[in-house]
This record gives C-alpha cells, structure tokens and sequence, in this order.
C-alpha cells in the first residue's frame, strides 16, 4: 500500500464526489467560505496526525494559512521506541523535527494551545499567542491517567516510568533495563481499552525478552493485564512459546490476564493486582489508562469515557462544528488508535477540510493500517486491514487485510521478512508525515 498520497490523487478524489454530486451546492458554499483564496486552518498538535494533516492540506491548496501548533520542538516516534528500550537503536534514530514542514509553507509554533473557541474561533497559546481560524484540526494524541493507579503519578513515573509517550520516558527505561542484574524481574503493567498501539506492550515485552535471552538469561518479564485478550495474541503467544519458553517452566515471559494493577508502592517498586496478588519488580514498568490529549477535555470535545466523538466520513467533532479530532484522540473504532491510522485518517480529513472550505462534495473515504511487532531475531509478525465509511459508520472491510499466517502457516523466511518490511514501513511514514 502507497503511504503517500499525491496532491493529483486527492483531487481527482474530490473531483470525482463533486462531479457525482450537486454542483448547485458547490458554488453556492464555495462563495460562502472564500475569504480571498486564503482559508485558514488550525492544527494542535504536530505529531503523526496533525504533521500528516498540515502536509496534505498545503498539498490540496498551497495558498492555504495552514498554521501547526506544537507543544515540543522535537518528537519523538513512539514506533521503534521499544526497539530503543532494549538497546537494538539509538534513540536518535526515532528523533524528527518540524523543519521540513516549514519549507512547505507551513506557519510551525513551537508552543502549548490552553484554549480553543469554539464559537469565536479561535486558538489561544500558553506564550499569549491567538489563532483564528475557519477551521481547526485538533491531533493533541493520548493523556495518561496516572490517577487510575493509586500511588502512581506525573512525578513518579520519573523513577517509574510509562515510555507510552517516547523521548525522556524512553532512555529512563532503557538504562533501567541495561542496569538491571542477571535475575532480575521487569513487571509490565498493561492498560485497559481503548488505548494507544494495541500490540505495543506486548511487543515491548518480546523486545525485552529477546534482550534478556542474549544477555541476563536468569531474568524474566511478568505482564499484568487486565484484559483477558489482546492483539495479535495467538501469533505472539507462539513466539514466545518458541524463543522464550511461555507457558514452561522456566518461562521468560509470562502474562497475567483479567487482572489489572489498582495500586503501587514507588518505594519497593510492588505493585497490587484487583485480585490482591502483589508482585516485586526490579524494573517497573506501568502504562496507565488513557483518555485523548488534556486539551481536547479542556475544549469540550470529549464524551463521558475521555475520547473525542466524530463523524466518520469527515472526522469533525460531533460536539463543535468547524473542528475535526484525528488520530489517537479520536474515538474512530474499528480503526486502531495507531501511527499509520492517524496518518491515513489525517489524509482523509485534510480532504474533507479542504472539501468544507472550497464547497467541493466530499469523496468516499477510505482508510488503512498495518501495525508490525517485532518479536525476536529475524522474526516479525503483522495485523493489516483496509477500512470504508458504509452505512454512516467506518467499517473493516471485509477480507482487506489480515494477520500473519501462524500454526501450519507459519513461514520462517517470511517472518525475516516481515522484520524488513517494519523497518521499510517506519522509514517510509516518518518521510511521508516529516520530510
Ligand atoms: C511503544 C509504542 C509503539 C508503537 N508502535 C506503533 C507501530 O509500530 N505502528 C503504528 O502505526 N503505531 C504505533 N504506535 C502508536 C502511535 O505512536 C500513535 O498511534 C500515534 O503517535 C498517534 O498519533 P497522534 O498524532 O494522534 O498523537 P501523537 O503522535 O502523540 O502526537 C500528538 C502531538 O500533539 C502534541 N500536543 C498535545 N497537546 C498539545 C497542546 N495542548 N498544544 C500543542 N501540542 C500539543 C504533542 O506534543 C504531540 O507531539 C506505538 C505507540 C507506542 C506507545
């Protein structure tokens, strides 16, 4: 599947709804919204979705005010990130920057968006900047409930860490891991759904096995989970069975189910399970629940459970016109809160903001994702699907993608395989939403 989508693609794309549609319509919105050729359009936040998003709208229409507001000068990509964690990378390699988007034309702020108004429309800044905009594309990613957990905390993850969101948290655990003794016990504490990557955390825990095995053989990872399933589950757990004895008895990995972690002791590094099992980590590990980006609850585009509520075919909030949530923030099921479903979706709103603006009908959207999980040397598995807004929701479609093939299908040269096709697909994605 082509990441990147040309400027020529997604206009025929538009070309083709609006032809199909009424053309009465388009000239009459298109001179309720032209304000001299110029729109403008607000992005919060720089990551995955928002960068996709500012780079496909400068595409569809270079004369657009096309403002991107991120809060950290540099980003770090959470895909690879477990690949950091246990020493196969350099964190450096997982390091972008917003320049390329600036020679595009893109008005990049470094800085943190406190407010957003909706009926005003405009976009304040913690440094007393104001934004107005004719639309807003918000893409502010997950916010970490550290609270869910008692004893756990902002503070604590300093010695505790999360590494849910890469940079900083991902060197604390990487040094943790290469300090750990020989026989060491690394807990990881697995959230509950919906949260972001759901094959990250048991692809963070075959990474630090594969380490383990190589060098502190004594060592074992212990997952506690309060779910009963995950992703990918039947492929990982046959990997682990294969390279680091699961379900043995001298498993390297073993995993917990249905049973969350309620508390910990920062102290003595125990955590409490629902069922009162308490476990000792040498290196601790929690990745607590989550809920979109802090400033989306702050702007009034979240439900009850924390998650923005969209409109499939365009991703405009359900709650305030004129502002669209892509990415993880956005509650977009089947579509998983992953980085090459922010991308696809960013694509497809970019269009739909474009269509808004220009009073072009919007086209038949499509998404896609494939997320790879690298589980021991030379072998990677993958999940795949391709998705279409049918019947006013977004659905998978049917035999689109898939898994990997595992028990009679199982192919070692094609695991290899796959193990190159995640490190092509992570070179070609950052390129497509950075460079
Ligand atoms: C360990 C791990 C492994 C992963 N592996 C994969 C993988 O292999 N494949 C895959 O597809 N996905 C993977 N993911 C998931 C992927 O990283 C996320 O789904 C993706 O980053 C979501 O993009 P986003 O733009 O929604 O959020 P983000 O990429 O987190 O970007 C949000 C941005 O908004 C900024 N921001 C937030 N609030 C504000 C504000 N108020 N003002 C200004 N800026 C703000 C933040 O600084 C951030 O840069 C992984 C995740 C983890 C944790």
């Amino acid at each position: 599947m082509k990441l990147n989508m040309t400027r020529r693609n997604l206009l025929k794309a538009s070309a083709v709804s609006v032809a199909a549609g009424s053309m009465a319509s388009f000239s009459g919105l298109a001179s309720a919204h032209n304000h001299g050729g110029k729109h403008k359009v607000v992005i919060v936040g720089g990551g995955i979705a928002g960068a996709t998003a500012a780079k496909s709208l400068k595409r569809l229409d270079p004369k657009m005010d096309v403002t991107l507001i991120e809060a950290g000068a540099d980003y770090h990509t959470c895909f690879m990130s477990n690949e950091v964690i246990n020493g196969d990378r350099d964190i450096k390699t997982i390091r972008f920057t917003l320049d390329g988007l600036k020679k595009q034309g893109i008005n990049v702020v470094i800085d943190e968006v406190t407010g957003i108004d909706a009926k005003g429309k405009k976009v304040s800044t913690k440094g007393g900047k104001s934004f107005g905009y004719d639309r807003c594309i918000v893409a502010p990613g997950v916010a970490l409930n550290y609270g869910a957990i008692q004893g756990y905390s902002a503070e604590v993850a300093k010695t505790i860490p999360h590494a849910w969101k890469a940079g900083e948290q991902t060197a604390i655990l990487r040094d943790q891991l290469a300090a750990m003794k020989d026989g060491g016990t690394y807990v990881l504490v697995c959230p509950p759904n919906p949260f972001r990557c759901p094959p990250g955390p048991y692809e963070r825990a075959s990474l630090v096995a594969k380490y383990l095995k190589d060098n502190k053989p004594k060592s074992k990872v212990i997952m506690l989970d309060p779910k009963g399933a995950f992703s990918k589950k039947g492929l990982f757990e046959d990997a682990w069975r294969r390279h680091y004895g699961y379900e043995g008895p001298n498993a390297m990995i073993e995993w917990h189910g249905n049973d969350g972690v309620v508390s910990v002791d920062p102290k003595t590094k125990t955590v409490t399970t629902a069922s009162g099992k308490k476990v000792k980590a040498d290196v601790l590990n929690i990745i607590p629940p989550q809920t979109a980006g802090k400033i989306a609850q702050i702007a009034g585009l979240t439900n009850d459970a924390g998650w923005c509520p969209i409109q499939g075919k365009t991703f405009e909030s359900s709650i305030h016109k004129d502002i669209y949530v892509v990415g993880d923030a956005a509650v977009a099921d089947p579509l998983p809160k992953s980085g090459y479903a922010a991308n696809s979706e960013a694509k497809v709103t970019a269009v739909a903001v474009y269509a808004s603006l220009t009073g072009k009908a919007m086209i038949e959207p499509s998404w896609v994702n494939t997320c790879y999980s690298i589980v021991a040397h030379d072998e990677a598995i993958s999940v795949a699907a391709v998705y279409a807004y049918e019947g006013d929701k977004i659905i998978s479609v049917p035999n689109s993608g898939g898994l990997t093939p595992g028990g009679d299908g199982f192919n070692a040269r094609d695991r290899k395989r796959e193990v190159q096709y995640a490190y092509s697909w992570f070179n070609n994605i950052v390129a497509d939403t950075f460079k």
